[in-house]
């Protein structure tokens, strides 16, 4: 027998996508693992009431250190298995990617656990290379900078390399290569190493398949390789060259292009190295997926491969091209930074209301015999509408309302007759759609109707600020009520953001085998606060979130789970409002004066006593402080709102 928790764990899938990191408990809230399928466990309802009392408020990001830390040790544990199963001769190492989340909290607790593996990090711009060289990292790790440079940032890795970093430039243009060799030239001292980034005939695949191939941005050709080595030789400094880098693309889908990719990289590795050419170094790159929706398959979202696969296909495939071409293995350096960050971070934040876009009768509805023909033709559908005639009835419905409409702008019924057809269409459409769910095979205008019926629940966050790559690239993140999972959710719904854009909704979820239209949800208690949580946010959303319509940083709290629960480490407030408004450039004392001015100019007309010029300036200045959010205070706000 199934009980009810374990029927919502199935219906959202925690098991599929969670990696053993979160569940249910007996209360019914969502919990969190330190470490997979662990016996601590955080309770995140009990967090977020926590915070609550402490004047934090929803949207709240929740980060969890310890699961950064445990992806660092799966990755590591996976590669050096494969290592010792395949006997491979060189060693792995990781560098983070800072680009899929730099936030210094997150950084930290990397280094943390990665320095014990000798991690290092790869930095892709001036300001992440700068904020790179103060981070304390093993002195065998390496910190490896891709991405277009100019002097300036080549300066900035050889005074790295003085200050005692393992840097390797990574050369993407050829230009890079003149600077190098340049500023080298009356340099003392350490020397970083470069390494040179390959064009690969093999693509990845998923969104980011255009990061590989011929006609990927980065990389040099082959003629641009040969032209590198002979120019440094030509130079004295082919010491220097100590890297090969690839990197066919992020969230890879597929193995089998991982593994093509892996054949020719390594080919192109013996080559190079058989021109007598000092590299030792292999850095294939970031890309390893997390299975979003737990689908296991080649999916946008997914991945079919485990850390292990991929690992045993990298090692393996590297081991047998260097022994075909009898040059000795490479350490392989990876930079992964989706699989090490996506799930440490988890924004969690409340239901605030349900936007009611079905038309409901309010009162009982009488049809009277003065009725206009199309509304009394409706109201018959509605009486005789059965399982055996549902399908015809609909389409008779839908002919109806455009009669309605037609009748309407042509002045020939009043606002009242509309309104009374609208309700007896929607009283129509939703009979059908019972009777339609309970067919064994739903025809596709019946999905369709399904999601018009299905509830929007109105959500305090902004999609563009908290999971912006599901607006842009579609990308599916697993949406989860944090409490009340010992009930089955009897609502279809999807969601809509705060934001005043349309594009500011949710209505793609995770599902095993296919895209769920709509999520199910509980029903909301007036009174009650219901809160979801978006998982696996903690890869690149907070850096690509944006401020659209002033919406700023959620509040934050770090999270430490031990034997007795959690441990709320630290608490960081989010943007105020005032803070926002500053982004745009309306300085705080700026806005003040310009207020002050106005409400000035209204005493001086008499239009407000003193007194109350003093209150609403009070009013306006202490917003400054105030949240971005709506705020969340019990029963305000509730009661159902009409769009239409
Ligand atoms: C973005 C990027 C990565 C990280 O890729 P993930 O898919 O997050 O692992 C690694 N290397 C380079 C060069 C990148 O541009």
């Amino acid at each position: 027998m199934t009980t009810a928790i374990e029927q919502t764990v199935e219906t959202y899938g925690i098991e599929n996508w969670g990696a053993g990191y979160f569940d249910v408990n007996r209360k019914g809230n969502l919990i969190v693992h330190p470490v997979e399928n662990d016996s601590r466990a955080a309770d995140l309802k009990e967090i977020i009431d926590d915070l609550r009392r402490r004047g934090i408020t929803t949207p709240v990001l929740l980060r969890f250190p310890q699961l950064i830390a445990g992806q660092v040790r799966k990755l590591q544990r996976a590669f050096s298995k494969s290592i010792r199963e395949f006997e491979y001769q060189g060693a792995h190492m990781c560098v983070y990617p800072m680009k899929v989340n730099q936030q210094r909290a997150v950084i930290e607790e990397y280094l943390r656990e990665g320095t014990r593996y000798d991690f290092g990090l790869e930095a892709g711009s001036k300001a992440e290379l700068y904020a790179a060289l103060a981070m304390d990292q093993s002195s065998d790790s390496l910190l490896v900078l891709n991405g277009f440079k100019d002097e300036e940032f080549i300066k900035l890795a050889f005074i790295g390399a003085k200050a005692g970093k393992r840097i390797v430039i990574v050369i993407e243009k050829l230009s890079e290569l003149d600077h190098i060799l340049r500023i080298s030239e009356d340099y003392e001292g350490a020397l970083p190493m470069v390494g040179m980034r390959v064009k690969l005939y093999s693509k990845g695949s998923g969104r980011w398949e255009k990061s590989g191939g011929e006609a990927a941005k980065f990389g040099l050709t082959t003629t641009e390789i040969l032209e590198v080595i002979g120019r440094m030789r030509e130079a004295d400094r082919i010491d220097m060259l100590k890297l090969l880098h690839f990197h066919i693309g992020s969230q890879l889908t597929d193995i089998k292009r991982i593994k093509n990719a892996m054949k020719e990289a390594a080919r192109v590795y013996a080559k190079v190295r058989q021109m007598k050419v000092p590299i030792d170094l292999l850095d294939v790159g970031g890309g390893m997926a997390v299975d979003y929706d737990g689908s296991k398959t080649a999916f946008d979202s997914s991945a079919n491969y485990t850390a292990q696969e991929f690992a045993n296909d990298v090692i393996y495939t590297i081991k047998t091209v260097c022994d075909d071409e009898n040059v000795p293995h490479p350490t392989i350096i990876q930079e992964s930074g989706r699989y090490l960050a996506a799930y440490h971070a988890i924004i969690v934040t409340n239901v605030v209301d349900e936007i009611e876009t079905v038309v409901e009768d309010i009162s009982p509805m009488e049809i009277e015999d003065d009725d206009p023909q199309v509304v009394v033709e409706l109201g018959d559908l509605r009486e005789t509408i059965s399982v055996k005639n549902y399908r015809e009835y609909y389409h008779d419905a839908l002919e109806h309302r455009e009669e309605l409409f037609t009748l309407f702008n042509l002045g020939l019924i009043s606002l009242e007759d509309r309104a009374k057809g609208e309700v007896l269409f929607w009283d129509v459409c939703e009979r059908a759609d019972k009777y339609a769910q309970a067919a064994k095979y739903i025809s596709e205008e019946f999905d369709d109707l399904r999601r018009l019926l299905c509830a929007k629940y109105l959500t305090n966050f902004s999609v563009f600020r908290s999971v912006p790559d599901h607006w842009a690239l579609d990308q599916l993140f697993p949406i989860v009520p944090i409490h009340g999972l010992n009930k089955q959710p009897t609502e279809y719904a999807t969601l809509c953001d705060i934001t005043c854009d349309s594009d500011g909704i949710v209505d793609k979820f995770v599902d095993l085998h296919d895209v769920k239209q709509v999520l199910e949800l509980h029903k909301l208690t007036p009174g009650e606060p219901y809160y979801l949580a978006f998982m696996l946010v903690g890869a690149y959303q907070e850096v690509m979130g944006n401020n659209h319509n002033l919406f700023g940083t959620p509040n934050e709290a770090h999270i430490w789970i031990d034997e007795e629960g959690y441990l709320i480490r630290k608490v960081i407030r989010g943007t105020t409002v005032g803070q926002a408004a500053e982004r745009a450039r309306y300085e705080r004392g700026l806005l003040h004066d310009g207020f002050r001015r106005q409400v000035a100019q209204r005493v001086k007309d008499e239009e407000l006593s003193e007194a109350e010029a003093a209150e609403i300036i009070d009013y306006y200045e202490s917003r400054y402080d105030a949240y971005t959010y709506l705020a969340v205070n019990g029963d305000e706000g509730r009661g159902k709102r009409r769009r239409e």
